[in-house]
């Protein structure tokens, strides 16, 4: 099958020439007919299955004809993190490059007015995070009754993230008559319930099996304490010894351990950077630019800020810690041994992560075996900056993972310079202004998360009022003599 098979228009099929691109995947040539025929479509696929064109494409050769008109744009794209909503801008930007269509981005941490203005101007293709857009349709700024085609990309992350009521909201907003593509990677029972009411009659197109692992990923984890600087410890050995790293994601569950791994790693000599929900749009674009381009070979993440980022060939995925929830190992290890390639996945397994990694093998149909190599940390290095014999004869060793840069152990020890503590909030996201908490369970509302669980970190989220009400205020929008105490009257 050839992409001239599929009805796209000559312009896009140029814009697809140009790419290199020769065949359609499973999921292009499967959807785009039905997209093209405007009917809805529910495409079960994950990233890494070609499925942003599967929706791009056809959505280009649409929007040829018609034209945009002021604050009311032609089509929607909903996306869960900031990220993924650049990424689909950038497929726009390269298949659209021959149509003089407006695509606009609504994203958290770029300025109202600017993407006010942009609409002014009349969009064909919005791109938004949910929280955002419901920002601007609050401000009366945008109006979405004249659009005639919505993407629900990444629902079931949506889900995670506790968006689902605000893409309920917004589905009200849109005109019932639209037509919906809605992608998941996975189809747990609420994302069935809301397919129901969300589409009309659509194409279901499923690519690849839900939760599974790709047979070209090699599994293993490491045991360790309860301690993070024993993880820490682990880690940099298992960095340190890592056949063929080419370049590696480091998973963390919250976006507090990012900061604190990342700061640590850098400490250590490792060139590495970082992505979380708290740092500003700017910061999260250059690190993942600077991993993309090899420059930065090491990224320490959280799930929310690293969900379906089209980042290829990852050669190692680490786990510094075991994912809450089974579907998100799927999704971190999917990162690595994409396309055929083949893939190392290491998991750091605590005593108290039990639990979830049995609920992992049983998802994924197999055990994970341990890491060759014996990685326990002894007392006597248990101090950060001890390394075992192991991991010390390979010290010098200029790799690409350590950026060629000496660890600066000695010079540490001596100084008596420690790790941050992982209580020990780094400024930046301690400056951060506070954000609603992604859900740490499906089914479960976001103001259910334990309140010691810190934020994952997220970009756009809408807060409640509960958990407005239940979380430490932020004053410092207040003149000063209104945070004075009141002296009660006697
Ligand atoms: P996605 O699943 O949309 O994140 O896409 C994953 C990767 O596949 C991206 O790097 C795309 O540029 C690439 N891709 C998309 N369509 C094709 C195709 N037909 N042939 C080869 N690569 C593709």
């Amino acid at each position: 099958m050839s992409f001239s098979n599929l009805g796209l228009s000559d312009k896009v099929l140029a814009a697809v020439a140009a790419t290199g691109y020769t065949n359609p995947t499973p999921i292009q040539e499967q959807a785009i007919p039905h997209v093209l025929a405007r009917r809805d479509v529910l495409g079960i696929a994950q990233t890494g299955t070609g499925k942003t064109a599967a929706f791009v494409l056809p959505m280009l050769t649409i929007l040829e004809k018609g034209r945009a008109r002021a604050r009311m744009p032609r089509t929607l794209i909903l996306e869960p993190t900031r990220e993924l909503a650049a990424q689909v801008k950038e497929n726009f930007d390269k298949y659209g490059a021959g149509q003089k269509l407006n695509v606009a981005l609504l994203i958290g941490g770029v300025s109202f007015g600017d993407q006010d203005s942009k609409l002014m101007r009349g969009v064909d293709v919005l791109i938004a995070t949910p929280g955002r857009l419901l920002d601007h349709t609050e401000r009366g700024g945008l109006l979405l009754t004249g659009v005639e085609l919505l993407v629900i990309d990444e629902a079931d992350r949506m889900l995670d993230m506790g968006f689902i009521p605000d893409i309920e909201r917004i589905c009200k907003l849109v005109p019932f008559t639209r037509q919906t593509l809605f992608f998941t990677a996975t189809m747990p029972p609420e994302i069935s319930r809301i397919t129901e009411a969300f589409l009309h009659n659509p194409a279901r197109i499923e690519v690849s099996k839900p939760a599974t692992t790709a047979v070209t990923v090699t599994q293993s984890q490491v045991p360790a304490g309860r301690e993070p600087h024993e993880k820490r410890e682990i880690l940099r050995r298992l960095l340190r010894d890592a056949k063929d790293l080419n370049n590696a994601i480091i998973f963390c569950n919250r976006k507090r351990e990012v900061a604190v791994l990342h700061k640590s790693l850098q400490k250590h000599g490792f060139s590495v950077g970082a992505l979380h929900g708290d740092m500003d749009q700017s910061a999260r674009m250059a690190a993942l630019d600077q991993f993309r381009k090899g420059e930065l070979p090491l990224l320490v993440a959280s799930d929310v800020a690293a969900r379906g980022l089209d980042i290829p060939a990852v050669s190692h995925v680490f786990n510094f810690d075991v994912p809450h929830h089974p579907d998100d190992y799927v999704h971190r290890i999917g990162r690595t041994g994409r396309a055929g390639r083949t893939g190392t996945a290491i998991s750091i397994v605590t005593p108290l992560d039990s639990k979830s990694m049995a609920a992992i093998e049983k998802l994924i149909g197999q055990q994970i075996p341990r890491t060759e190599g014996d990685y326990t940390v002894h007392s006597e290095a248990s101090d950060e900056d001890a390394a075992p014999r192991r991991s010390r004869s390979r010290e010098g060793s200029r790799d690409g993972a350590r950026g060629g840069r000496k660890p600066r152990r000695e010079r540490e020890a001596r100084h008596g310079e420690r790790e941050p503590r992982p209580d020990q909030e780094p400024r930046q996201e301690r400056a951060a202004k506070p954000e609603r908490e992604p859900r740490h369970g499906r089914g479960s509302s976001p103001q259910a998360a334990p309140s010691h669980v810190p934020s994952i970190g997220r970009a756009e989220p809408r807060r409640t009022q509960r958990e407005v009400d239940h979380e430490p205020a932020d004053h410092s929008h207040l003149p000063a003599f209104l945070l004075r105490p009141v002296r009660a009257r006697a």
